[in-house]
């Protein structure tokens, strides 16, 4: 730098103090009246001249202050001598001294610490036609101290060299430094600065905790010991090894911008260390280069954070817990990749609409009314939804959303979106377990009783129909071949209902082989009848059940609500009553129920409630049927059958009640009363005199399904002092078909009292002859069905022969039944048949009538 001429320097020494007293002294002379006129009037000249004079030098004396003034930073004017020859006003406010105490003054007052020959570096450069710069330590009034650089520049003034020395403050640039400094080192993220090749220049104090195993700091040129080229591995997110040219630092360098928030992983081999990282680093430029030469790193260590989102995320996996949020200002929607998972829609959902868009139809809605009841009152939401994925699978979610606490605006809503398909599966499969009949999948009796309600209270819906349904000779089926052939031949049959009823009407199974059809007769009120014939129709096909080949056909009743029957139970009853009708007149076919029938219903009611009160109120006889040697024609033994005479009901034969009173139970107690009547008879012709006459008595399977038969025919026995072999009891192979548990012992006891036991209407049945040699039985009796086509029918011919022939091989006494004329008899007689009981002997007698057939007492 060359030495500068500062405008108006003449008047740097001028002596402002002086002139003003010599103007002073002119003015006051010339106003001196004591002198000569003329002497006065040179004087005022001469004042004036020097007024105009000091006016001129004032004015560049004041330029040159306000210049001199207006320079911020302190400046000193030091003459080769080292003495301050003028100092600004910063200069002045810096060392918080007045102007005198140091104009005039060597500089020592500024800097005390200055050598004595401190001048002389300075005009080395100032002769060389440079400037001086230095720092050292200025001093104020009261001795502290502040860092100063000094630029000092050389100038002429009046040939005389002098130094003009601006002194720059640094203390405030020095407190940044240490503030930056300590700033570096206190601040919890990590802060590397490395060079294109990777190595550290600079490393904070996080850094090193963080990154630091002691000594060992990746890339560091100060570590201790020389890093092997294998200890350290840095992995990308997914675990795999990231190369060098990946590395942030290295892309900042390379590509000249800021690389933001990398994780990556910084592996640590001989410790197994492993601490995630994520790094945002920045190139930087050295001055004049356009070019970055190295990168400032920063990171945190988010290994804590990466162990906890990994760990959400897992037990968000785990849960098919999801969260979403919706921010309303960008209108953007995140969903996290659990979230985005249940959806699972083709295009990952990114606006709420997108959302809205996967859910069904009804719960679009829903959703956006409580999504919006949200923004406006702020409260959130909990709602079950449906919808469905891409694949077309329907999904169940349940989302929760809320706006964030704190949010006036409502900007964002935030939840959780969860799975619940397969709670709502579940669900919805008890639901329909609940209203399904589980062998035939069609609804059961309780959904049907529901259903039915349901639509009988709606009146858009009530006009309704049932078909009550009830298979024909299903029991045969189930008796003969076991409930798995039966469970078969139902599903087969709700498969056939199924086809026949298609979508007109619902289908359930209201019993063991009861179904009911409900239907609607508002569009076709002739739909019932129509849907009766379809399904007439569908069991017009023979059934195969194990090889064979059964014809199990249906009948149906059919019931309409609101005439026949205003709840559900009236019309299913009504229904029903039609159902029996039907079977009454003609088997598979169907009739609808009409008022007539209910009379008849009401009847068959009261009668029940008649036969209940039959025993009580003496209405029950017996009659004694004879069985007579066919060869001898002697009585052998009686039948005891029962009579029932009724007031209203007039008398009634055991055909028209007995299997009433075996589905109302009563058979039991009747039974009872029949043992004990039949043995009453037998001791009172014994004291007759006409001996122990055998009597057969009817034994309903009923009577087998507890275990008191034995103990009861014991009781009586003994009451009358009887041997067993007074009693024969005849029962139906449905006792062996029922299998109860105490049939066998029930048997075994009886035949322990010697009472003998017989297979009545024996042929009839489905007899199994494996049976009949287990079983501790006496005698079968031919049924009257086969005796009645003797000898005529070729067929009932075989069954006798038959029947005779398994009597006869088994060592069984055989009692033909319906014996009505001489060529039945004599055909049996043929046959071997010893015993015949029926009309061509006597039908059923009264007691009394009965003991005169036997003759008089004691003939026997
Ligand atoms: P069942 O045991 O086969 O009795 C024989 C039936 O054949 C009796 O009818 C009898 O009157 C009738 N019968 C006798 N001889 C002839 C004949 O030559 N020709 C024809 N066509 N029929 C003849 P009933 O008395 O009406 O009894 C009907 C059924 O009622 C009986 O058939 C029996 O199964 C049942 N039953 C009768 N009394 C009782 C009883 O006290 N207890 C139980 N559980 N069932 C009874
Ligand atoms: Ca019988
Ligand atoms: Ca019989």
């Amino acid at each position: 730098m060359t030495a500068t001429r500062l405008p108006g320097t003449h008047a740097l020494l001028s002596d402002n103090d002086g002139n003003a007293q010599v103007l002073a002294a002119l003015d006051s002379a010339c106003r001196d009246l004591s002198l000569p006129a003329h002497t006065r009037e040179m004087l005022c000249h001469a004042r004036d001249a020097l007024q105009a004079a000091s006016v001129d030098a004032e004015v560049a004396r004041l330029r040159y202050h306000a210049l001199f003034d207006a320079v911020p930073d302190p400046v000193s004017i030091i003459d080769e001598h080292g003495i301050v020859l003028d100092l600004n006003k910063a200069g002045m406010a810096a060392y918080r001294r007045p102007r005198e105490e140091i104009v005039g003054q060597p500089i020592h007052v500024l800097n005390p610490d200055l050598p004595e020959d401190h001048m002389a570096p300075v005009w080395d450069a100032v002769d060389r036609g440079e400037s001086f710069v230095i720092e050292v330590s200025n001093m104020r009034a009261d001795g502290t101290r502040f860092p100063v650089e000094v630029h000092s520049a050389g100038f002429l003034h009046d040939g005389r060299k002098c130094v003009v020395a601006v002194a720059r403050d640094l203390s405030r640039r020095r407190e940044a430094e240490v503030r930056y400094r300590e700033l570096m080192e206190v601040i919890d993220k990590g802060i590397v600065i490395q060079t294109a090749d990777g190595s550290l220049v600079y490393a904070n104090s996080a850094a090193l905790r963080m990154i630091g195993v002691p000594g060992h700091v990746p890339g560091h040129p100060n570590q201790r010991t020389p890093r092997p080229a294998s200890e350290w591995m840095v992995v990308r997110e997914d675990g795999s090894e990231m190369p060098a040219e990946e590395y942030p630092a290295t892309r900042a360098i390379r590509e000249g911008r800021l690389i933001g928030s990398t994780l990556l992983g910084l592996y640590h081999r001989p410790q197994r260390k492993l601490r995630w990282l994520s790094v945002t680093s920045v190139p930087q430029y050295a001055a004049g280069s356009d070019r970055p030469h190295q990168a400032l790193s920063m990171f945190s260590d988010v290994t804590a954070l990466k162990r906890d989102s990994a760990l959400f995320h897992r037990v968000q996996t785990l849960a098919r817990i999801g969260g979403w949020e919706w921010d309303r200002a960008a209108a953007r929607l995140y969903l996290t990749d659990v979230a985005a998972g249940i959806l699972a829609q083709a295009q990952l959902p990114a606006s709420i609409d997108d959302m809205i868009a996967c859910l069904a139809h009804d719960d679009r809605a829903r959703f956006r009314r409580a999504v919006d009841a949200t923004i406006l009152e702020g409260h959130g939401f909990d709602l079950e939804l449906q919808g469905s994925r891409a694949d077309g699978h329907a999904f169940w979610v349940r989302v929760i959303g809320e706006a964030e606490p704190g949010d006036p605006g409502a900007s964002r809503i935030t939840g959780t979106l969860q799975d619940i398909t397969a709670h709502k599966q579940g669900q919805e499969t008890l639901r329909v377990q609940a209203r399904t009949d589980p062998l035939t999948g069609l609804l059961n009796r309780d959904a049907i009783l529901g259903e039915l309600a349901a639509r009988m209270a709606d009146a858009t819906l009530s006009r309704v129909a049932v078909l009550y349904i009830d298979l024909d000779r299903f029991k045969m089926v189930n008796d003969v071949l076991g409930h798995a052939a039966g469970d078969a031949l139902l599903v087969t049959a709700a498969q056939r209902l199924r086809r026949a009823v298609g979508t007109e009407g619902l289908i359930a199974r209201f019993g063991g082989d009861e179904f009911l059809v409900a239907c609607s007769t508002a569009d076709d009120p002739d739909s019932p009848e129509r849907l009766a014939d379809a399904i007439l129709d569908a069991f017009a096909i023979g059934f195969g059940v194990e090889k064979e080949e059964f014809a199990v056909t249906a009948s149906i009743g059919i019931a309409r609500a609101p005439d026949d029957g205003e709840s559900p139970h009236a019309l299913i009853q009504s229904a029903d009553t039609a159902m029996y009708a039907s079977k009454r007149r003609v088997r598979n076919g169907r009739q609808v129920f009409t008022p007539a029938m209910a009379q008849s219903q009401r009847d068959r009611l009261r009668f029940e409630t008649q036969l209940r009160h039959a025993a009580d109120n003496d209405e029950f006889h017996l009659v004694y049927q004879p069985q007579v040697d066919l060869v001898s024609g002697r009585i052998v033994a009686a039948e005891a059958l029962i009579r029932w005479r009724n007031e209203r009901l007039g008398e009634m034969r055991p055909d028209h009640f007995i299997s009433q009173a075996e589905s109302t139970g009563d058979i039991v107690r009747i039974g009872l009363w029949v043992l004990r009547m039949a043995c009453r008879q037998v001791a009172e012709w014994r004291d007759a005199g006409h001996g122990i006459v055998r009597v057969a008595v009817n034994v309903s399977y009923r009577q087998f399904l507890g275990d008191d038969l034995a103990a009861n025919v014991r009781a009586l026995l003994d009451e009358y002092a009887l041997p067993g072999a007074a009693l024969e009891l005849e029962f139906t192979e449905r006792v062996l078909i029922e299998d109860a548990p105490e049939t066998m012992n029930t048997f075994a006891q009886l035949r322990a009292m010697d009472v003998a036991l017989a297979i009545d209407d024996f042929g009839e049945g489905y007899s199994a002859l494996n049976y009949l040699r287990r079983l501790p039985i006496q005698g079968l009796k031919l049924s009257q069905l086969f005796v009645a086509g003797v000898p005529g029918n070729a067929s009932d011919v075989a069954v006798c022969q038959a029947v005779a022939g398994i009597a006869h091989s088994l060592g069984l006494g055989l009692v033909a039944e319906g014996v009505e004329n001489e060529e039945q008899r004599a055909f049996l007689l043929a046959l071997g048949v010893p015993v015949g009981q029926g009309f061509l002997f006597s039908p059923g007698l009264p007691a009394d009538q009965f003991a005169l057939s036997l003759g008089a007492p004691g003939t026997r």
